[in-house]
């Protein structure tokens, strides 16, 4: 058994920056070659297998990698679409490369809701998450499936109405298409097998795991500090959003003021900022976590 932990990533795309980025901020060290197939991280027993999208379910399903980052899409269709039971699934979501599946038909034309689709013909790449919905939602439908350049067949008359990914929309609007219904949304997510792994394997695989944890935690988490006037303590604390206990600190040279300091593990929004300086609060300062461990 292999004592280094094979990852399946993307080689080239919409999911591969990120990817390669959230590794990189777990602190594995590697360059891509472009063509390579494989980059060894310098500092970890860990090879990264660089794939198509579409192959990184069935590489972990059947151990030809240990995990994987792939979109929810390609999993779920991947699950949906094999003969027989997918070994892979979601250890962690990811929180990039999000995007919902759905529905569209030219704007403007006869198809308007999925009420609309009965008889007609979907052009789409996901025969299984479309074929899922359209039986769950009693409809009749033709899906006709195709390797990609799905939003030009309406147009080119092989479809009334097609099932593709969407993030803007905007290629969409580009084709005269618009989006009626989302049947799927995705974003990227880390997936293994229920297979075990050699203990060295394990090892490195929860390092990963709890180290990701952290750096998605950290995305989220600020450091607020601010001087507040003692009298409005208690309102101004209950605004801090997601922080149990601040730390406060008194001010040299007066007793009506304090500061204070809190990790939010919540975003802060301006509108947060507006309402604590309204309560009086002055020098309020928001900074970024680099690294988080728990
Ligand atoms: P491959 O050559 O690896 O098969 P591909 O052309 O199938 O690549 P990409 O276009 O790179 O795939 O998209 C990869 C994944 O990124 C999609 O399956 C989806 O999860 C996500 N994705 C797709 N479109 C968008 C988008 N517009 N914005 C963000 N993420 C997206
Ligand atoms: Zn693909």
């Amino acid at each position: 058994m292999t004592e280094r932990l094979r990852i399946a990533l993307q080689k080239k795309g919409r999911l591969a920056e990120d990817s390669f980025s959230l590794l990189k901020k777990c602190g594995l060290k590697f360059s891509i070659r472009s063509g390579g197939l494989l980059a060894r991280v310098k500092n970890l027993p860990v090879d990264l297998l660089l794939l198509r999208d579409d192959d990184i379910p069935t590489f972990v399903a059947t151990g030809a990698a240990d995990v994987g980052i792939v979109g929810e899409n390609v999993l779920v269709e991947e699950q949906l679409s094999s003969p027989s039971k997918l070994d892979a699934d979601i250890d962690i979501r990811l929180g990039f490369s999000r995007c919902r599946l759905c529905l569209a038909a030219p704007s403007g034309g006869i198809i308007k809701s999925p009420g609309d689709l009965n008889g007609t013909r979907i052009a789409t790449t996901y025969p299984g998450v479309l074929g899922r919905y359209l039986s769950k939602n009693n409809i009749t439908a033709k899906a006709v499936e195709m390797k990609g350049a799905v939003e030009l067949a309406p147009s080119i008359g092989i479809a009334d109405s097609i099932c593709d990914l969407v993030s803007s929309g905007a290629t969409l609007e580009a084709n005269g298409l618009a989006a009626f219904v989302s049947i799927l949304d995705s974003e990227a997510v880390l997936i293994s097998s229920s297979r075990a792994l050699s203990p060295q394997q394990s090892e490195i695989y929860h390092k990963l795991c709890s180290r990701i944890d952290g750096v998605l935690k950290s995305a989220e988490t600020k450091y607020i500090m601010l001087n507040a006037p003692v009298e409005k303590l208690d309102e101004i604390t209950a605004l801090l959003p997601g922080s149990d206990s601040p730390t406060i600190i008194p001010l040299a040279g007066t007793e009506k003021l304090v500061a204070i300091q809190a990790v939010c593990t919540e975003n802060i929004f301006w509108e947060t900022l507006e309402d604590l300086k309204a309560l009086g609060a002055r020098a309020i300062l928001v900074l970024p976590i680099e690294k988080m461990m728990s």
